[in-house]
């Protein structure tokens, strides 16, 4: 991994600015105001440095999809914006371990990736014990793929009901990937999809839950997530072109 410089700064400044138009123009195609989607920048590829370069360039909402990856990073970007009027807010976008989650969830803003009703519970548990109502969206698995991870969408009424109740946790939403990291009509069925099913479970509770967020589209396919009413992208690799290979 290459050291941050001048360099490297000028480089995510750039690919930020073009993500960033990018997320806007996606927006205008879908007649949707620009600041309808949050872009979450995906740090997980490179070190804390080059990451506070991120936030310099302007992007105040990183994800990390590692516990592990989070914790020093979380800790460098607040002793680093100490003497600023800067902040980051961190969002949990991979799985998180029951066994992690007391080191986490004082860290983060949002978790992206809640999977089981186990980890729900333990998550209730500990967000009642420090007093605090944890922004939480339910991963699905919309598209056939077995090997992709998250809820299968016949099992999210009951989910939904279970978890629901749960105090501690304020569900917002749904996250999903599409099997296509490479975009087209596929993905954007597969997203299509998860905006159909967000539809039916908030109807189908008569008004009892209300899932506005709708987590997807990474550096490949976040146009047609977009289209479909994406409100968070998780975008990565792109952030760090010419950084980790050139
Ligand atoms: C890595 C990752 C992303 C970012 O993907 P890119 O294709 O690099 O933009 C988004 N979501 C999750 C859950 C990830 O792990």
């Amino acid at each position: 991994m290459p050291e941050a410089s001048n360099a490297t700064r000028q480089i995510i400044q750039r690919n930020w600015d073009q993500v960033r138009g990018g997320v806007a123009d996606a927006c205008r195609a879908a007649s949707r105001p620009s600041d309808d989607v949050l872009i979450v920048g995906v740090s997980k590829y490179v070190d804390a440095p080059l990451t506070m370069q991120l936030v310099a360039a302007g992007c105040h909402t990183l994800g990390e999809n590692r516990p592990q990856a989070l914790w020093p990073k979380q800790e460098y970007a607040e002793s680093s914006l100490a003497a600023s009027n800067s902040a980051v807010s961190w969002h949990m976008i991979g799985h998180l371990q029951r066994n992690k989650i007391r080191r986490t969830l004082p860290l983060i803003d949002c978790l992206h990736s809640l999977d089981s009703l186990r980890l729900a519970t333990a998550l209730s548990e500990e967000a009642q014990r420090i007093g605090i109502q944890l922004p939480t969206l339910v991963e699905v698995n919309v598209t056939r793929d077995e090997s992709k991870t998250g809820l299968p969408a016949s099992a999210l009424p009951e989910f939904l009901e279970q978890a629901s109740a749960l105090p501690g946790l304020a569900l917002q939403g749904l996250m999903a990937m599409s099997s296509r990291s490479a975009g087209g009509d596929e993905a954007r069925r597969e997203f299509a999809a998860v905006r159909q099913l967000r539809d039916e479970l908030t109807a189908r509770s008569g008004g009892q839950l209300t899932l506005p967020e709708l987590s997807m589209g990474m550096s490949g396919d976040f146009r047609e997530a977009i289209a479909e009413g994406a409100t968070m992208v998780r975008i990565g690799s792109i952030l760090w072109d010419g950084v980790l290979d050139g």
